[in-house]
């Protein structure tokens, strides 16, 4: 059933316990981007899914949504909008807070890159508590554009992130239990 390229993508993802802090197991996707073979696979898999949805946005998360979206949006024929954390945008911004396991975090999007109705990807690299592509997705509603998909390559099922998405159907190549 499983895409045969998704174990080539799987042996390039590196798992470093206690990394930034104790009892976090980082999920290193550096490996993948040193194998142009798998990094392609990766970014075919999502371009096979997402090229004919009428999507016009792709909106990458800093900092490794940045890595994955870029590529995915220019194969589909879509724009690409950065959605950063914050004081890196110059123009006029809207922001998201959401909050994190210690203290809490921020999403901003230029006002204006997005128009009313356009169909939207939402791209990063991991899904763990969902509270990312939750903000994310916020943000994107605020100014009227649908929400189509998220897609990461990495999701850790028991963190239960998906229940964070409001429904909203999420794609990911790879489950870390
Ligand atoms: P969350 O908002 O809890 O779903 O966390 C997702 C965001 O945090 C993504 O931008 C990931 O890059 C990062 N992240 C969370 N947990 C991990 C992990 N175990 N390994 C690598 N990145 C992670």
């Amino acid at each position: 059933d499983e895409d045969p390229r998704i174990h080539g993508i799987k042996t390039k993802i590196g798992v470093v316990p206690n990394f930034p802090k104790p009892g976090i197991m980082f999920q290193d996707i550096t490996p993948l981007l040193l194998d142009p073979k798998a990094f392609k696979d990766a970014i075919d898999l999502f371009v096979e899914r997402f090229k004919d949805n009428n999507i016009s946005v792709v909106a990458g998360i800093e900092a490794r949504g940045f890595i994955f979206g870029p590529p995915i949006a220019l194969a589909i024929g879509a724009k690409f909008v950065p959605l950063r954390k914050p004081r890196k945008l110059p123009g006029e911004v809207i922001f998201e807070e959401y909050v994190l396991e210690y203290g809490s975090d921020c999403l901003e999007m230029h006002l204006g890159a997005v128009e009313p109705g356009e169909r939207v990807l939402v791209v990063d690299d991991l899904i763990a508590t969902g509270g990312t592509l939750c903000a994310a997705m916020n943000l994107l509603e605020r100014v009227g554009a649908v929400v189509v998909e998220c897609a990461c390559l990495i999701e850790l099922p028991e963190l239960k992130g998906r229940g964070r998405l409001n429904g909203k159907p999420l794609y990911v190549l790879v489950e870390y239990q």
